[in-house]
């Protein structure tokens, strides 16, 4: 039984807790859930049911309460919920690196498993840094990315996210300045692949690594571009001597009707963070797979070991359900699931398309993107969606969903409807 009453528990949050980029005490008031099950999120207030159209940040891809996830956990639980990392190892762990390592793109064969997908990306950069160190070469430790991207929160993923109107403007001065070309354009453009081409070479002397986001950018503004764009990327990284990451940790996990976005280039990273959809939105986890290559360079160093070791490192809990995650989505059919998303984004999204006010309406995988003239008014757009009975949180001048790969047909036509309804008054 719960212990507090729902004014209680509004009090209580407004006046001890942060929410993401909040301010304290809290101005909003959020919505109350007290359970999640299938695609539906269960509103404390006696309200009823929301569909969730943001599967909680890309994570949730198989619905909540699920019976095949509870279980992996509940069996996990009985056994232990936690060993320390160093000088131990276990099952769930290797058995999920296994799988991370065999699922993909050719090569990325060694597996760091970190708590969330800001540290995935921090240890992905602690990487290249220390292989080029590792060669005799320190002077290599800048970074290039593309403008419009977004990498995480802590403070190395901080500087390669879009240094202006992104949410890290405010620390410009502070964080560390790395190299940023253009954004790109949605469409292959020969100047744009120059571009790069320009930057890659001008830079190689100090770069230790070119990190992006393949095919979709999310957070920093959920643009789409071109996969040709990365095959740029791999050749002038390989012919000038730095090494390239790419971040999936929103595409991973089949979302963009690729099990990894890379594979619409048909092109492997040496180093790839993946995270939110591993545990199928369970727990916190995250992953950073490098290749050999990456590895051994590494392991050549004066201080040949990769310094890196958070306290809950490889977590059991969290490894066995996401070896569950994995299990139940390789063992369907998720291809057709994403398409069949896909579809029912493109059918609902396309009157948005025409409302006043609408810039772009843009559908790739199981996402769907309405793109304002202005900023979103995130309040009355959130009213909106949810007297559609659906679950959205906008953003800058976005509208957007990213729906669990289990919500059925009706349900997608009605997250739609509610996308355009939050577009109307956004
Ligand atoms: C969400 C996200 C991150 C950060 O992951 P957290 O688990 O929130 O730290 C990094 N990169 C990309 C592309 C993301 O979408």
């Amino acid at each position: 039984m719960p212990e507090l009453s729902l004014s209680e528990v509004l009090e209580l949050d407004r006046r001890h807790v942060w929410h993401p980029y909040g301010p304290m005490p809290g101005q909003r008031e959020p919505l109350v859930v007290e359970s999640a099950g299938g695609v539906r999120l269960k509103l404390a207030d006696g309200s009823g049911e929301l569909v969730d159209g943001m599967s909680s940040w890309w994570s949730a891809i198989h619905g909540y309460n699920h019976p095949v996830l509870n279980e992996a956990a509940r069996e996990q639980l009985a056994r232990m919920s936690h060993v320390m990392f160093g000088g131990l190892t276990h099952e769930p762990a290797v058995r999920l690196a296994k799988l991370l390592a065999d699922m993909s793109p050719k090569g990325l064969e060694h597996v760091f498993l970190a708590d969330s997908g800001s540290v995935s990306v921090e240890v992905a950069i602690k990487m290249c840094l220390q292989y080029w160190r590792s060669l005799g070469r320190p002077e290599k430790r800048r970074l290039l990315t593309w403008r419009g991207g977004y990498h995480g929160d802590t403070w190395h993923p901080m500087s390669v996210c879009d240094p202006e109107g992104g949410m890290h403007e405010l620390w410009a001065g502070a964080l560390p300045r790395q190299v940023f070309a253009d954004a790109p354009p949605a469409g292959y453009e020969e100047a744009y692949a120059g571009h790069l081409r320009e930057m890659v070479e001008r830079h190689a002397g100090e770069l230790a690594a070119v990190i992006v986001e393949p095919v979709v950018q999310g957070a920093g503004g959920m643009r789409f571009h071109s996969p040709a764009y990365l095959r740029v990327l791999r050749e002038v990284c390989d012919a000038h001597d730095v090494l390239l990451v790419f971040d999936e940790i929103a595409t991973g996990f089949g979302r963009t009707g690729a099990l990894f976005a890379a594979e619409h280039a048909a092109v492997a990273p040496d180093v790839m963070c993946v995270g939110k959809a591993l545990t199928g939105g369970y727990m916190t986890m995250a992953a950073t797979l490098c290749t050999e290559r990456v590895a051994e360079g590494i392991s050549r160093g004066e201080v040949p070991v990769l310094a890196h070791g958070p306290t809950f490192m490889g977590n059991p809990l969290a490894a066995a359900v996401a070896c569950a995650s994995i299990e139940l989505l390789l063992g369907q059919d998720w291809a057709a699931e994403v398409k069949r998303i896909e579809a029912g984004l493109r059918d609902g999204l396309a009157e948005a398309a025409g409302l006043p006010g609408v810039r772009d309406v843009r559908v790739l995988g199981a996402i769907g993107v309405v793109q304002l003239d202005h900023e979103v008014d995130v309040a009355a757009a959130t009213r909106a969606a949810v007297a559609e009975g659906v679950w959205l949180r906008p953003f800058r001048d976005l509208i957007y969903t990213m729906p669990p790969y289990v919500t059925a047909d009706d349900d997608v036509a009605r997250i739609a409807r509610a996308v355009c309804a939050a577009a109307r008054v956004g």
